[in-house]
């Protein structure tokens, strides 16, 4: 039987860690992994630290070049896929070249969404989402004091702003909502934050947005809020959100609804295509939605399923969660399962400890764990999300004497 040809679309984590379980089931299979980027793959998820200076240009890296040679996994960098064509099952390269595959993985991740207000094409203003992004705001930073605003309060803006203000800037941030990472934080959750990230010197403005960014020939020189505030400016990192980078499947025969959509086995509705990582739409069986979950660890383990089903087969897929831990100025934040209530029927315990930061809240529905949110003291994380996954019936008496002791409770019910 000749050798199979796997084409994996996007070198992140799903791509790459798919390419490598592949390899593990596929001994003599041809695996080619697609990039438009310049860089071998790396951790994105260290370019925030990256434009801080706390991680070096040696520790980016995915894995070292050989190990791509040694596991036979061809790495087209510096190319864009421009087509799928599922009828020929080819994928079209930027400048025509079409490459034929038996299976394909469509990995291509999130784009990040930018601003539209007036002076919001200046080239002072700028996303992070590549390696090569951090370098040129690493750059804009370090060529002038000037202060630097950062929009937008959830993850991604939250972490960049750690990185610019390390780097000795003046830094403020806007969140349009009353609360930062909105989505995810209370009000409770969102001040101890705050209080952290004010206490490393970044000045953070809720309820305000960027009303328009004034400057001229290229240099930013300041930006006007919602609140009529003058904010002076070198450059503004935009960090709004993401989105599945999925325009070049436009029009194509594979479904598409906020991303792609899969099913258990991560199959696309298209014979011999996958999908994984930011850009698909999966079952979170906790809020019983399809839904876009954009995080690394998640991308990861899609990418290894997903390889894994290419060559073969795998173990059944339970579906993405929620599960989120991240370190906001010196904060540290869990996320797991439902962020938000969201109808009726759910019992909150919340536990708080003002002066020592910390703030635990867990959702139940039917005496069954399906969220948390850990501020301060992460705890047990590994514990809950067990339980969230296995959905078992839990006495309430007792996860409070197992999470939620030493601290001032609190439950409501929705
Ligand atoms: C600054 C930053 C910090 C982050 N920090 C964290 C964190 O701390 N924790 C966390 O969980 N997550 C973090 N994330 C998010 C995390 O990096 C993503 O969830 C993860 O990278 C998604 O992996 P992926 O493989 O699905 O897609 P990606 O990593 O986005 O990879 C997709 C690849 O596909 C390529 N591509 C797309 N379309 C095409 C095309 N048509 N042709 C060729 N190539 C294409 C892209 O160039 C890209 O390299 C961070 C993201 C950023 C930007």
């Amino acid at each position: 039987m000749p050798a199979r040809r796997y084409i994996i679309v996007g070198a992140g984590p799903a791509g790459v860690h798919a390419a490598v379980a592949i390899r593990h089931k596929d001994h003599d299979g041809e695996i080619v992994v697609i990039d438009r980027d310049h860089d071998p793959p790396y951790y994105r998820t260290e370019l925030d630290t990256y434009v801080g200076g706390s991680t070096s240009d040696a520790e980016m890296p995915l894995y070292p070049e050989d190990y791509y040679r040694e596991h036979r996994i061809r790495l087209r960098l510096r190319t864009v896929v421009a087509k799928v064509h599922a009828s020929e099952r080819t994928v079209e390269l930027a400048g025509g070249e079409r490459v034929a595959y038996d299976a394909l993985l469509l990995a291509p991740g999130s784009y990040p969404l930018t601003i539209s207000c007036p002076g919001a094409s200046n080239p002072g203003v700028v996303t992070v989402r590549t390696w090569e992004d951090a370098r040129k705001l690493i750059r804009r930073v370090m060529g002038t004091d000037r202060p630097v605003v950062v929009v937008g309060g959830g993850v991604l803006g939250l972490i960049l702003a750690e990185g610019v203000r390390q780097r000795g800037r003046q830094v403020t941030l806007l969140e349009r909502e009353p609360r930062l990472w909105a989505p995810v934080l209370d009000e409770t959750a969102s001040q101890l934050v705050r209080q952290g990230v004010r206490q490393r010197g970044i000045e953070v403005l809720l309820g305000e947005e960027v009303a328009e960014i004034v400057g001229a020939d290229g240099r930013i020189d300041r930006v006007t809020t919602s609140a009529g505030r003058g904010l002076e400016a070198s450059t503004v990192v935009v960090a709004i959100g993401v989105r599945p980078d999925v325009a070049f499947l436009d029009g194509g025969a594979i479904r598409i609804d906020r991303g792609i959509l899969i099913d258990h086995e991560f199959r696309t509705n298209v014979p011999d295509v996958f999908a994984a990582g930011d850009a698909v739409q999966g079952y979170d069986p906790i809020s019983g939605q399809f839904r876009v979950v954009t995080n690394w660890n998640n991308a990861v383990e899609q990418g290894k399923l997903a390889g894994g089903f290419m060559a073969g087969d795998g173990p059944p897929y339970r579906g993405v969660i929620v599960s989120n831990s991240e370190t906001f100025c010196g904060v540290r934040v869990t996320v797991l399962g439902m962020t938000q209530a969201t109808g009726g029927g759910l019992v909150m315990l919340k536990g708080l400890d003002q002066a020592k930061g910390i703030y635990r809240k867990l959702t139940f529905r039917d005496d069954k764990l399906v969220g948390a949110l850990l501020v301060g003291n992460t705890s047990g994380e590994g514990m809950m999300k067990k339980m969230i996954l296995e959905a078992k019936p839990t006495s309430i008496t007792e996860v409070k004497s197992k999470f939620l002791t030493g601290l001032i409770l609190e439950e409501t019910g929705t």
